[in-house]
């Protein structure tokens, strides 16, 4: 079952291409069904039985345990872990030479893997994070640790002295193989339901995401927008938004070829990470379109941003365009006005941006320190014939 698990959990990692943990779980079971088998196969007479489970049982926990910590951001000690394996495989190979009864060695070994799953607990507890599937998680691994630490001294209460000749015959290990088989599905159980939550989450924000540049499509960026809108009228936080229009970006693609205009749309898209803050939304919304919300911005520091990335983005060198070739961008800001629907904003900023465009390109206009004309008469004339590349880029 253990081996089952591990490969289910080495498809869910490949074929989902889910983060390294997931492979954890893979590696920690795959440990776990290899020291059931040599418990099981190994002659049990053999002065190795006791020393290659307690190896491969070790590497399953550590591994298991380094691995559900690593889901929450949790670092888990390894080296802490290792001495606990060493220290209780030196007393198991001092134990073994004087005497040829179990049950010391498994209140050893068991011991040892008890304080191993205490440690990653108490690690796992100082994570933030807490929903439920986190909380299924501790209790899980709660329950191995306490059984760990509590079965062999109860079940040898009632069965003392097992000669290990006889240890396939006594009831410590037919309980044993019941309590192994219940602790791994149920531990399986809650790993697979909680990688299969990070799956979904995954597979949603990937659907949200423009496979390009990695920012937000257009449908995510307005589903977002329309959350923060209300949000930030009841915080009464000041929202600007920034919209922004490559200029003459047919010619790019004509000139140098899609390759390079798509690497241009990267290179913008890029740019524009690194200005805005993790509470800002910014989106690709067109071909060589972006939009920015930029939360708890007011219209001048908004106006102020549109023109550090104008700059920013002028200067930038396109590898596939040559060393002496620049693009430019033009820009278009409006900060939302009480009760203002996130359709008229975009509508304002657009207008803006449109009037850069009309008076040259390269430029910033902002909505609110001009009020378009064109905006307020309606759809604007047609902006000027766009001057071939080479000379608009000077
Ligand atoms: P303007 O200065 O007025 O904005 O001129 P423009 O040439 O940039 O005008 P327009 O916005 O009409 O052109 C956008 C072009 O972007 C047209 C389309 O072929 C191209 N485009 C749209 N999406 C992509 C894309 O994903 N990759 C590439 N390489 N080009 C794209
Ligand atoms: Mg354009
Ligand atoms: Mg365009």
């Amino acid at each position: 079952m253990a081996i089952v698990i591990a490969i289910t959990f080495a498809i869910m990692w490949r074929l989902g291409g889910m983060r390294r943990h997931v492979l954890g779980y893979a590696i920690s079971y795959a440990a776990f069904g290899t020291g059931f088998l040599i418990t099981h196969l190994l002659p049990a007479s053999s002065p190795f039985l006791f020393h290659a489970t307690q190896f491969f049982y070790s590497i399953g926990a550590i591994v298991l345990l380094a691995s559900v910590c690593e889901r929450v951001g949790q670092r888990l000690h390894i080296k802490s872990q290792i001495a606990v394996y060493l220290v209780s495989a030196t007393v198991l190979a001092l134990v073994v030479s004087v005497s040829d009864e179990a049950d010391p060695r498994l209140l050893i070994v068991n011991i040892g893997y008890g304080v191993m799953f205490v440690m990653g607990v108490a690690t796992l507890l100082n994570a933030r994070r807490r929903d439920w599937i986190d909380l299924a998680m501790i209790t899980v691994l709660t329950i191995q640790a306490v059984d760990f630490l509590v079965r062999p001294t109860l079940t040898l209460m009632f069965e003392r002295s097992i000669d290990v000749a006889a240890y396939r015959d006594s009831i410590y290990y037919s309980l044993i193989g019941l309590v192994l088989a219940v602790k791994s599905i149920s531990t399986a159980m809650v790993l697979i339901g909680a990688t299969l939550a990070e799956w979904v989450t995954s597979l949603r924000e990937r659907g949200d995401r423009d496979d390009l540049t990695g920012l937000r499509n257009r449908g995510a960026f307005e589903h977002s927008i329309r959350q923060l809108l209300p949000r930030a009228q009841v915080e009464m936080v000041p929202v600007s938004l920034v919209v922004a229009d490559i200029d003459h970006f047919k010619q790019v693609n004509d000139i140098w070829g899609h390759q390079a205009g798509d690497a241009a749309i990267t290179a913008f898209a890029k740019l524009l990470e690194t200005r805005v803050r993790g509470c800002d939304i910014s989106g690709r919304i067109g071909g060589e379109e972006f939009c920015v919300a930029i939360w708890n911005c007011d219209n001048a520091a908004a106006e102020q941003l549109a023109e550090r990335i104008r700059a920013a983005f002028g200067k930038l060198v396109h590898e596939q365009l040559g060393a002496d070739i620049r693009l430019t961008a033009s820009f278009g800001v409006a900060t939302a006005r009480k009760g203002e629907t996130y359709s008229r904003l975009f509508a304002r900023a657009d207008a803006a941006l449109f009037r850069a465009k009309n008076n040259g390109r390269n430029r910033v206009e902002n909505s609110d320190t001009e009020p378009d004309p064109d905006f307020a008469a309606g759809p604007a004339a047609p902006a000027t014939t766009a001057a071939p590349i080479r000379t608009a880029i000077g």
